[in-house]
């Protein structure tokens, strides 16, 4: 791996500046689908994954960059979180030479995607909790359990669902990756409601009997909890990447709106009670961005414990960063922040998301408190 992380290496400028030109071309209100296959004509949604299956051969700080650069541009796409991110990583990392040729060729160029189903109803942020379970019969798997808002299951070809093998009754988490085909018999899925202007919906999944050929296995049954945690680091820096990319694009509409806005002599952002919180916005955005560019080349570079740190901090930081970064820009247009034609005002819940997944703000608290402080557990 090359450079480090407080400077880009002109290969990576390079490819900011294409991706930067493409969510141009794209921007706001964009066609997914046709940005989605425009994006893996060009390698963009690969550049993570090993050359010898079509990918870049990069890490993650490139699919990071990529992200970034979407969404600054008004145009995030967020199955890059869980397709090459999670579902790339484990893959490439742990499965079946059959699985990475029949998964990450598609996952380079775009033409696969897959969803990642971990969340539950009744185990939300306390993974030790999950009942999705795995029965084995014969040489298949039959799955059952229930999941909720994992995004965009209708438009991927399969998602990675974490369920747990059967006979693990000691209460701690002995998590198995499987993968399930979108139209697998008993793999139910209803939209779920929710206020959020984004072309990903979220779905509650009812799995009932799914009945899995052995092969739908990722890796290894008994190396289940090394396998989920490889592909949450890429999870959290990419969820810290999209967090990014729309704060960016926020504070550059209110930055653009407050220099031509004029209601008194002077353009709006004359005023320092404007300027200042824009600008505030601008160094924790810019903040959060060396953390996540630190936790990515700690991954890159295969420390994944000191990632798994930074990755917690980044995201944390660059969740909040957004949701200030958008609050503040609604505020700066006004009674236009509120209108549909501007577009900001739909990102208020959209910057939320970052602060709830994939893992709260609260349960990054409690890590930082336990992993890095060495206080004691409350729970
Ligand atoms: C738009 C969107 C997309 C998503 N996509 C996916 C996806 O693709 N795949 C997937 O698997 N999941 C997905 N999720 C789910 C997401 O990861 C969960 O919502 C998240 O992990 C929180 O779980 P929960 O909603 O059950 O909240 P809960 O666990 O019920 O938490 C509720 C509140 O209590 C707080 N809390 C809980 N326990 C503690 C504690 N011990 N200490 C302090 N505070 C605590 C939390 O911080 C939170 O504020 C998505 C969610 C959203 C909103």
């Amino acid at each position: 791996m090359s450079g480090s992380f407080l400077t880009e290496t002109e290969e990576r400028s390079a490819l900011r500046a294409a991706v930067a030109a493409l969510g141009r071309r794209h921007g706001r209100g964009h066609d997914r689908e046709s940005l989605w296959r425009e994006a893996g004509k060009l390698g963009y949604l690969g550049v993570n994954l090993p050359e010898e299956y079509g990918g870049g051969g990069g890490g993650i700080t490139e699919l990071a960059l990529v992200l970034e650069e979407l969404g600054s541009a008004g145009c995030p796409l967020l199955m890059m979180v869980v397709s090459p991110a999670i579902c790339g990583t484990v893959i490439a990392r742990f499965g079946t030479d059959e699985q990475k040729r029949r998964w990450l060729p598609g996952f380079s160029d775009g033409s696969l995607t897959m969803a990642f189903g971990i969340t539950e109803p009744d185990a939300g942020s306390n993974s030790h909790r999950l009942t999705t379970t795995a029965r084995k019969d014969g040489d298949d798997w039959v799955l059952n359990g229930r999941k909720v808002f994992i995004s965009g299951v209708d438009i991927a070809d399969a998602t990675l669902i974490v369920g747990r093998t059967e006979d693990t009754g000691t209460g701690r988490l002995k998590p198995c990756l499987f993968i399930v085909p979108r139209d697998a018999p008993g793999f139910h899925r209803t939209p779920i409601d929710m206020e959020l202007h984004a072309v990903e919906k979220q779905f509650e999944l009812v799995i009932d009997n799914v009945r899995l050929p052995a092969g739908a296995l990722v890796g290894d049954e008994d190396a289940g909890l090394l396998q989920l945690f490889a592909g949450l680091n890429p999870e959290r820096i990419m969820t810290a990447a999209f967090a990014l990319g729309m704060g960016r694009y926020a504070v550059d509409r209110a930055v653009e709106y407050a220099k031509t806005r004029q209601v008194w002599k002077e353009p709006i952002g004359a005023h320092q009670a404007v300027a200042h919180p824009l600008a505030q916005a601008h160094i924790e955005l810019e903040l959060a961005a060396l953390m996540m560019r630190k936790a990515a080349y700690l991954y890159d570079a295969g420390d994944d414990t000191g990632a798994g740190e930074a990755a917690n901090m980044a995201k944390y930081a660059a969740a909040e960063a957004c949701v200030h970064a958008v609050d503040q820009a609604v505020h700066t247009l006004g009674g236009n922040g509120l209108t549909r034609e501007y577009g900001l005002a739909s990102l208020i819940t959209a910057a939320r998301v970052a602060r709830i997944a994939p893992v709260s703000r609260e349960m990054i608290l409690n890590y930082v408190s336990h992993q890095s402080l060495g206080l004691p557990k409350s729970y």
